[in-house]
Formats: structure tokens, sequence, C-alpha cells
């Protein structure tokens, strides 16, 4: 019972860590159907970030015009922000 109330008021407060920004390094990753987090994969194109899984999907779907464009794939792995 004390520590709901507490945990409440945390709440309340505002004091827990604020939900990264859907995108964002190592955040939620960016495909709207994706909630996955730890995104650590840069798209080019769209300038966020995507989990391993969709980055592979996207990679796939435009190698051809990515090679063309960027001379690599659409999205690459960051370890670290870029920006
Ligand atoms: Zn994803």
């Amino acid at each position: 019972m004390f520590y709901q109330h507490l945990r409440n008021e945390r709440a309340i407060s505002g004091k827990q860590e604020p939900e990264k920004e859907k995108g964002s390094h190592n955040g939620v990753c960016f495909r709207t159907a994706c909630s996955n987090t730890g995104a650590i994969w840069y798209n080019h194109a769209t300038d966020h970030y995507y989990c391993a899984g969709c980055a592979m999907t996207i990679n796939e779907a435009n190698y051809s015009d990515a090679m063309r464009i960027y001379g690599h794939d659409l999205c690459q792995r960051f370890e670290t922000p870029r920006n």
C-alpha cells in the first residue's frame, strides 16, 4: 500500500525517466507498426532509427536504390548516436 502510494506520486510529479522519442537512437523503432526498443539502425532516408529486424527488411526492399544513391545500405548500425 505504502509503496504503491510512492509510485503514484512519482508518476504524477513526472520524475520517472521520460520515454525516448520514437525513432531516436536506442529508443523505440521508428516503423509505425513496430514498438521494439533498442533501435540503433540509422535510416539515411528518414533520419531516424530502427530495430534490427525492420532495418533488414528496409535494406532488402531498397537495396538497389540505396546502392545507387548512397553507395551503401539504406540502414546502417550505429552503436552511438550520429548527432
Ligand atoms: Zn522495428
